[in-house]
């Protein structure tokens, strides 16, 4: 993989046409690390965050040696790069075959359930490899309420009282037993792990069994530009989210038992920024060569303002209008397809034209995790960049809402 600095010169230097990936492994180690320093527990990064060889293998080689994993292409990826990882199987609803696979093949101990025939069908699989119910930590998955860009809650989870039997059911076939949790992605309000640790407390004094763990999930948010246009409660820092977490952990009388984090988003969003270039200009719309089928899903459908930055391409001589003047562009997707608009306007210098490169910062989670193929577009272009996305210099103005209230 080539190295610079900045993305700034690796724009410059190759003048890419494509979409590039700026992986900044200092970052991802950084940034895993101080979360593994703040929650008490073991952290398990969530693999479908980001999948890509070169996350997981920084990852496993600066001491993450437990992984979220939910399919089959997921324990592949994490057996050929840490083959010593233990990976946690939470998906609560996965395929007989897949089952089967994660414990005769992977030795995966750890699964998760949120059904009874869930339980039967684990159950199956664990009986007719003749594998100790007893070996094997069974996770039931809590329902949680809150607020979240993507809340999961209505997709998966029990309710309190059907988790409570839940947990005793797998109790009784011999199972270690566990509560989880999964708040959904980008919390956007604070007291949501409060609410959730609440529920379990009351699942677990009604269920009555011995638990051998605590799995708080992820959602744990990233820190991106604030939008003004969305209304709610200012989010606290990870720092005292994590303290008031801890707290809370402590107040419901879970902090004895094993816990267990799996943090995606919050590891490894700054971890990549990405180099776009400027098809076309046409008035107050920009033409890039990515979209919402490509790296720029998560903030389309998560409505998240990511920061920009204004790369110039210096052979342009002829520009118009003012370089400090930071306006609004409605940015458009490669594809053919028209909703290929992103739902957050970039807002940069109105000097900017055809032919110039925008760096979109803190694009690492569920960015090329989730592109497509669709329309013949694939961005897989990957160098290494020394310096933050913060780091960077802004002569032209980070191109954020923030620049535009008075005063900065
Ligand atoms: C997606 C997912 C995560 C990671 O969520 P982030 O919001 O990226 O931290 C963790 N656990 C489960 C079960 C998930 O589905």
């Amino acid at each position: 993989m080539q190295r610079f600095a900045t993305a700034r010169d690796a724009a410059l230097q190759l003048r890419p046409d494509e979409p590039v990936y700026c992986f900044r492994p200092k970052v991802l180690v950084e940034e895993a690390h101080n979360f593994m320093a703040m929650f008490p527990g073991e952290t398990a990064y969530a693999v479908k965050t980001n999948g890509e060889n070169i996350v997981l293998e920084t990852l496993a080689r600066n001491g993450v040696h437990t992984f979220d994993v939910a399919s089959p292409g997921e324990f592949a990826a994490v057996r050929r790069v840490a083959p010593d990882a233990q990976m946690l199987y939470m998906h609560p609803i996965k395929a007989q075959s897949d089952i089967r696979l994660a414990l005769e093949t992977y030795g995966i101990r750890v699964l998760a359930a949120d059904h009874e025939d869930e339980i039967a069908k684990i159950t199956r699989i664990v009986r007719a490899l003749d594998i100790d119910p007893g070996s094997i930590t069974l996770y039931i998955r809590l329902q949680t309420k809150g607020h979240a860009a993507y809340e999961l809650s209505k997709k998966f989870g029990a309710a309190p009282a059907h988790a409570v039997e839940l947990l005793q059911r797998a109790d009784r076939i011999g199972y270690r037993v566990g509560i989880c949790f999964h708040v959904g992605s980008q919390i956007e309000d604070p007291d949501t792990y409060e609410r959730a640790l609440r529920a379990a407390d009351w699942v677990r004094n009604r269920a009555g069994v011995t638990l051998a763990g605590l799995d708080v999930g992820g959602g744990f948010p990233a820190e991106y530009r604030p939008d003004p246009k969305r209304k709610g409660t200012e989010m606290p820092g990870l720092g005292q989210l994590m303290s008031r977490l801890r707290n809370d952990i402590d107040e419901y009388g879970f902090g004895d038992l094993p816990l267990v984090a799996e943090p995606g988003r919050v590891i490894v969003a700054k971890a990549f920024s990405l180099i776009v270039r400027v098809l076309l200009r046409k008035g107050k719309r920009l033409y890039i060569n990515d979209g919402i089928w490509a790296s720029l899903s998560d903030s389309w459908t998560g409505k998240i303002t990511l920061p920009a930055r204004f790369i110039p391409d210096p052979a342009k001589k002829i520009r118009h209008g003012n370089a400090d003047n930071v306006v609004p562009f409605r940015v458009c997707g490669a594809t053919c397809d028209s909703v290929d608009i992103l739902s957050r306007p970039f807002w940069l210098p109105e000097t900017v034209d055809t032919g110039d490169w925008i760096e979109i910062g803190n694009i690492g989670a569920y960015s090329l995790s989730l592109r497509t193929r669709f329309n013949g577009f694939y961005p897989d272009t990957f160098v290494e960049v020394e310096t933050t996305f913060e780091a960077g210099e802004t002569p032209e103005g980070l191109a954020s809402l923030e620049t535009m209230s008075p005063g900065e």
